[in-house]
C-alpha cells in the first residue's frame, strides 16, 4: 500500500479539508498531523443509465438520496454543530455517486438507522444506502447489493478495566446492541444467556456504556473503533471478532442497471487507488487491510 503522503498528494484542497484535522473518532485520526486533504473524485459526465428506473428519477430530479449514519465516527458521523457528514461510508457514497454523474454537492444525505434500511430503499425515501450495512440473504429477498467494498467482524467494546475478553464471557451480562442489526440477532440467537439491550442508533449504547449500565456494546469492529478512538483511555474494543459483516451498498430490489453500474464503480475504486484513499483518508492505515472481491450475484 502506498504512504497516505503520496496518495494524497495533488488532491484539490476542499472544503472537507478543514473539518479533517478535526476527525478524533477516526480509529487512527486519518494520518495524523497535518491530517490528509479530502479526497476529490471525477465526476463522470453523459452518464445515461436509463435502463435504471432509480437513477432516471434522480436524474431527472438533478438529486441522489443516500441513506447514511450520522453517530458512527470514522463511518458515517455528523459532528455537532456540522451537518456534514463525512467518515469512510461518505467517500463510498460519493465515490458511487461521481461514476453516476451526481458531484457530492447533488447528494442529499438522508439519516439512517439500522432497522430502517430496507423500508426506506423499498419505500423511495432514499436511492441507495451506505451505512456499515451488512450483506446478507435475508436482506436480499426485500433489496439488493453491490459490493462488498469492505469487510468488518463484530465484535465488543467494554471499559478499559473489564474482565469481558471475549464473547465466552458475555453470559449473565448486559450487552447493548441496535434494532435491525445483524450482531444483535447474533446475540440473539447464539449468546441467549446475555442479556440483550436494544436501541435504535449505537451512540445510545456508547453512552449506556459511559454510565455503567451496560457491560458491553456490540457490533461491527469498525463501528467500535471509531468509538474507542472518540473515547480514548476509557473504552477498549475487546479484538476478537466472532462473524463476517461484508459492506455492501444497499439499493433498490430488481434495479440491475444500477447495482451493474455500482458495482463497476466499486471495482474501479479498489482497481485505481481512490478506495484506498477513500480508506486513509477516514479510516486511517490502510496496510493489511483486505480489499475485497464485489460479488456480481
Ligand atoms: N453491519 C451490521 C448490520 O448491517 C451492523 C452495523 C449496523 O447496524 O449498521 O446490521
Amino acid at each position: 500500500m502506498k504512504k497516505l503522503s503520496t496518495i494524497v498528494a495533488g488532491a484539490a484542497v476542499g472544503l472537507l479539508a478543514l473539518t479533517a484535522c478535526g476527525q478524533e473518532g477516526t480509529p487512527d485520526a486519518g494520518g495524523g498531523e497535518g491530517a490528509a486533504e479530502a479526497p476529490e473524485y471525477t465526476v463522470a459526465e453523459d452518464v445515461d443509465l436509463s435502463d435504471s428506473p432509480t437513477w432516471e428519477s434522480a436524474d431527472s430530479s438533478g438529486t441522489l438520496k443516500v441513506g447514511v449514519k450520522k453517530d458512527q465516527p470514522g463511518l458515517g458521523n455528523v459532528e455537532p454543530g456540522s451537518d456534514i457528514p463525512e467518515g469512510f461510508d461518505i467517500e463510498i457514497a460519493k465515490i458511487t455517486a461521481a461514476a453516476l454523474g451526481f458531484a457530492p454537492d447533488d447528494i442529499e444525505w438522508v439519516e439512517t438507522v439500522s432497522a430502517n434500511r430496507e423500508p426506506f430503499l423499498q419505500q423511495g425515501n432514499v436511492d441507495m444506502i451506505v451505512a456499515t450495512y451488512t450483506i446478507n440473504d435475508e436482506r436480499k429477498k426485500v433489496v439488493d447489493f453491490a459490493g462488498p467494498y469492505y469487510v468488518a467482524g463484530q465484535d465488543l467494546l467494554v471499559a478499559e478495566d473489564s474482565d469481558i475478553s471475549s464473547p465466552d464471557d458475555i453470559a449473565g451480562k448486559r450487552v447493548c446492541s441496535v434494532d435491525g442489526s445483524t450482531p444483535a440477532q447474533n446475540i440473539e440467537e447464539e449468546y441467549s444467556e446475555a442479556e440483550l439491550v436494544t436501541y435504535d442508533a449505537y451512540s445510545k449504547c456508547v453512552t449506556d456504556l459511559q454510565s455503567g449500565s451496560v457491560d458491553a456494546v456490540t457490533t461491527d469492529d469498525a463501528i467500535l473503533r471509531g468509538y474507542a478512538a472518540q473515547y480514548e483511555g476509557e473504552f477498549k474494543v475487546v479484538g476478537d471478532p466472532f462473524t463476517e459483516e461484508p459492506y455492501g451498498v444497499g439499493l433498490p430490489k430488481d434495479d440491475d442497471a444500477l447495482r451493474d453500474a455500482v458495482n463497476d464503480a466499486l471495482e474501479a475504486s479498489m482497481e485505481d487507488g481512490t478506495w484506498t484513499e477513500a480508506f486513509e483518508y477516514t479510516l486511517g492505515d490502510s496496510s493489511g487491510v483486505e480489499q475485497p472481491s464485489v460479488d456480481r450475484y
